[in-house]
């Protein structure tokens, strides 16, 4: 990633397009005092600096662009249930125990969502549920696993559908079938990240947009320095996921920036709209390389997907995601496409959250690996308690061994071959 250069990634999005307004946060100037600093306000970083806010701490979130210019405010939007490999590698790494405590940790992240957009009336477009579909045969048994792994851990909320079920809801005969989760979801990421944003200001939190960290020198002290000013305090908050950069090497070789595409159609007549799905859920397909799509509010189809694993994006991002979404949804191969743009997702080795802390007083959390926007604001406020004291569930997740990628985020070679293995799983499954 190369922040100064234009990428087609950030062609107008949707969510931009249709953002609640919000006032103008000044770049940090000079210099600030805070007894904690959050680097990114993104859905990590504010709900951390809400929760820190909420007990009590003077909080300042520096952020290079605006809010949500990362993962946060690009994404497809889905509210997904537990972790992205599933509940038995945490169960093989960190025993029964506490794995039933990271699944309680991400339902927890659910009902994080819905608490703040009740507490500060943030106007999201929630709506309920989740469909995961087979595009193999095979899926289909490993969704039943994966049901009857949810149930085990007390969660009943998902009912396998077979391809007549799946077909009378999603209209399109890819699919073999499909599991209904009734707990997931989808909103408009962007408008509940400008909403957190909202509710710290009132909460006398205080943000700093186009204020990009150049540079931590760690402490019992910390001091950030950003383009036009310094920020000192107790406790950082590293909270920049694919977006890190070169900011702190000790975790960034511990996730790959995965570029993923998302295209938004013109609003579709409301037979059409509801003939493609019938109840509105988010859908995603049960593929590595995932396809997600859902209707928006104003009835568009938002379809993302096609990772870029080679670090070159297409140019046109429509014209490249247009017949993937004609793929799923013939009836549409005609259809304008209003909005293209894209986003970088963190994936770490196992596809399990990386968060821990360096020394004392820096803690992060990163490498959601496409399940971020549950998992996101749970991280930031497990990270808040951690700061506050209350460490024994974020140090379960801190237990959790993580590979670096060989040769770090910029050996794009590797990642290339490594992706392409997934890529040829996804065919041949
Ligand atoms: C296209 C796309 C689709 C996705 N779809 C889904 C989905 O449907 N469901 C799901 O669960 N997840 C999805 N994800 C993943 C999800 O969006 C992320 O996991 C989540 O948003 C991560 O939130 P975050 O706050 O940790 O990071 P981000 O939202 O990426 O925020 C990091 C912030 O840090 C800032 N930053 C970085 N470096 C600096 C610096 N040096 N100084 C100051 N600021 C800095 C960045 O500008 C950015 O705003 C998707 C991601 C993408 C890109």
């Amino acid at each position: 990633m190369d922040y100064g250069r234009p990428s087609p990634l950030d062609g107008q999005s949707y969510y931009r397009a249709t953002a609640t307004p919000y006032p103008a946060l000044s770049p940090l100037d000079g210099e600030a005092r805070a007894d904690v600093a959050v680097i990114g306000a993104g859905l990590t970083g504010l709900s951390a600096a809400l929760e820190l806010t909420a007990r009590g701490y003077s909080v300042v979130v520096v952020e290079r662009g605006r809010l949500g210019d990362g993962g946060s405010g690009r994404n497809g939007g889905q509210i997904c249930t537990g972790f992205a490999p599933g509940m038995s590698k945490l169960e093989r790494l960190l025993g029964r125990r506490d794995a039933e405590i990271c699944f309680a940790v991400a339902e927890e992240g659910k009902a994080l969502i819905r608490q703040h957009i009740a507490a500060h009336k943030i106007g999201c477009d929630l709506a309920e549920g989740q469909i995961v579909c087979a595009p193999k045969p095979g899926h289909l048994d490993a969704l039943a696993r994966e049901r009857d792994e949810l149930e085990s851990y007390g969660y009943h909320q998902t009912s396998l559908l077979d391809a007549a079920e799946l077909h009378a809801r999603v209209g399109t005969p890819l699919y073999h079938g499909g599991l209904l989760d009734r707990g997931g979801g989808h909103f408009h990421p962007l408008n509940y990240v400008i909403g957190l944003g909202r509710a710290l200001l009132q909460a006398g939190g205080r943000i700093h947009e186009h204020s990009p960290v150049l540079s931590i020198e760690p402490g019992s002290r910390s001091v950030l320095r950003t383009t036009q000013g310094v920020l000192s305090a107790d406790a950082v908050v590293v909270a920049c996921d694919a977006y890190l950069g070169k900011l702190l090497p000790a975790i960034a070789p511990r996730i790959m920036p995965v570029a993923s595409y998302v295209i938004a159609t013109a609003p579709l007549a409301e037979a059409l709209a509801s003939s493609l799905i019938r109840d509105g859920e988010a859908v995603a397909d049960a593929n590595f390389v995932v396809d997600y799509f859902r209707l928006t509010r104003d009835r568009r189809m938002l379809f993302g997907g096609r990772c870029s694993y080679s670090g070159i994006d297409p140019s046109d991002l429509a014209a490249n995601m247009r017949p993937r979404l004609a793929r799923v949804f013939p009836q549409l191969s005609q259809v304008a496409i209003d909005y293209a743009w894209g986003g970088h997702i963190a994936i770490t080795y196992n596809r399990l959250p990386d968060a821990g802390r360096i020394g004392k007083s820096l803690y992060y959390a990163q490498g959601y690996s496409g399940q971020g926007v549950v998992l996101s604001g749970i991280f930031g406020k497990m990270m808040a308690e951690a700061i506050a004291g209350e460490t024994s569930r974020f140090d379960i997740f801190g237990r959790i061994p993580h590979a670096p990628f060989p040769g770090g985020p910029l050996a794009r070679p590797a990642l290339t071959l490594g992706m392409l293995y997934y890529r040829i799983r996804d065919l041949l499954a």
